[in-house]
């Protein structure tokens, strides 16, 4: 919605709203915010609401803390799960510095700047998220398990669920709030749903993410439930993925679209794919971000752990679909929710152009499933894997110029630091596997 500064006054003063949250998402993939009571609206519209962000995820430069926030008055937005009397209002916001420029690692930034360098190619990226998560019972004292007495699977209808009527109203609230709610549904594992919106452009998508999270899980605690996003809350059974569904828009249409090719991928759609093979390494450490990440794309549970594509096979990194009515669309089934949707999209922005640029050759589709394979025979066909661990991944990260080039020198060096220090801090864990694997035997 395009709203002006009196049609927002107007609304916050018609709907009797009493505070307006000022949000933004950090490095990680948090989202933050300050409240301000309605009396400030105007001076934050005027983009005078300071932050001191020294103490932020990510923000580590201590000289230049203070940070304004400049609301995008199109994300106005009136929370539907707050009391009727006193609304809660939000924006979402740029971040700029003392000086009046960009706050440069910002992931709404980064993203905003791939996606006008892809706008003077003539190109818009549309992204359709498929989140899944789980939602938990809490323990007596209200803290979250990983307990769930629901024993439904895939797409089951169970109408005594507790589950169900959360997702239901999640589903509902979602709409409300201007959401085209694609479709719901009960997952594999126990305890676990999904939630797909519609495609919109990537800014406008990964505004959208940060929101339905918050959604779910305030429906989630009304229900008395708890829902969460990390990628591998319990060892045997499936984690929580974030596809993304994307293709090129170029005048209006759909340029991932070829009719004439025999699965209806466009010559751009190749590229885009082989430019997604080429930095999937590098990436990976954004789209998994978590040690948990990796316990997620263990092979075994629907995610994918080789770099292959397909058009049908579902343990593929990614699957081209060409039947839906949108047309032809890549799915990058590595990501998961815990990942920061700004940067994820970046990152399938940039590396889709750099292939269309460079104009690369996707491999060859894997045909069989990727799970009869051995080792060797991988190996034999070429087909290379995704980091195993948050160390490797970081690694990759690293090697691929690209990475830097998105996210710029300052970003690129406070994230490796914060995950380095991550991944030491679990490796200094011991395992309850451990313990049982090695105390007795050794
Ligand atoms: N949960 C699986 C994943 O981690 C996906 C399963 C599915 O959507 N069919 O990606
Ligand atoms: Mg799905
Ligand atoms: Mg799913
Ligand atoms: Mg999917």
């Amino acid at each position: 919605q395009n709203y002006t500064r009196e049609a927002i006054l107007r609304m916050a003063e018609e709907e009797d709203v009493e505070f307006i949250r000022l949000q933004f998402t950090d490095m990680f993939g948090t989202l933050k915010n300050i409240a301000i009571p309605s009396s400030k609206l105007e001076k934050a519209m005027d983009n005078r609401c300071v932050i001191d962000a020294s103490s932020i995820g990510g923000f580590i430069r201590n000289e230049e803390a203070d940070m304004y926030l400049h609301p995008d008055l199109s994300t106005f937005t009136i929370l539907p799960w707050r009391p009727q009397q006193g609304k809660v209002a939000r924006f979402i916001c740029d971040i700029y510095q003392e000086d009046g420029t960009p706050y440069k690692e910002s992931p709404r930034f980064i993203l905003n700047r791939v996606a006008a360098k892809a706008a003077e190619m003539g190109y818009s990226l549309m992204v359709n998220p498929e989140c899944e998560f789980f939602l938990f019972h809490t323990d007596d004292n209200g803290m979250p398990t990983t307990t769930t007495h629901e024993k439904a699977g895939y797409m089951d209808l169970s109408p005594v669920d507790l589950g169900e009527n959360a997702r239901r109203d999640m589903v509902l609230t979602l709409e409300e709030m201007g959401y085209e709610i694609e479709s719901s549904h009960h997952e594999i594992a126990p305890g676990q749903h999904e939630i797909d919106f519609q495609f919109s452009d990537a800014p406008e998508t990964a505004d959208k993410v940060m929101t339905f999270k918050v959604a779910v899980r305030t429906i989630a605690k009304r229900h008395g439930l708890h829902a969460t996003f990390m990628p591998k809350p319990k060892a045997g059974v499936n984690g929580s993925g974030m596809h993304v569904n994307m293709y090129l828009m170029k005048d209006g249409k759909n340029i991932f679209s070829d009719p004439s090719d025999d699965l209806g991928l466009s010559r751009e759609g190749y590229s885009f794919l082989a430019g997604i093979f080429a930095h999937i390494k590098g990436m990976t450490a954004l789209c998994n971000p978590l040690v948990n990440s990796y316990k997620r794309l263990a092979p075994g549970f629907e995610a994918p752990s080789d770099i292959t594509w397909s058009s049908r096979q579902r343990t593929a990194l990614v699957r081209v679909q060409t039947q839906r009515n949108e047309g032809a669309r890549l799915e990058l089934r590595s990501p998961d929710s815990s990942a920061n949707p700004y940067l994820v999209f970046a990152l399938c922005l940039a590396a889709g152009l750099d292939g269309i640029e460079k104009n690369l050759q996707a491999p060859k589709e894997l045909k069989e499933n990727i799970r009869k394979l051995s080792r060797e025979e991988k190996e034999n066909a070429g087909i290379d894997t995704l980091p195993e661990n948050l160390s490797e991944a970081l690694e990759e990260f690293q090697k691929d110029p690209l990475m830097r080039a998105v996210l710029g020198d300052t970003f690129t060096k406070c994230y490796v630091k914060a995950k380095r220090k991550e991944w030491e801090s679990y490796m200094e864990q011991v395992s309850e596997w451990e313990i049982e694997q090695y105390l007795y035997r050794v």
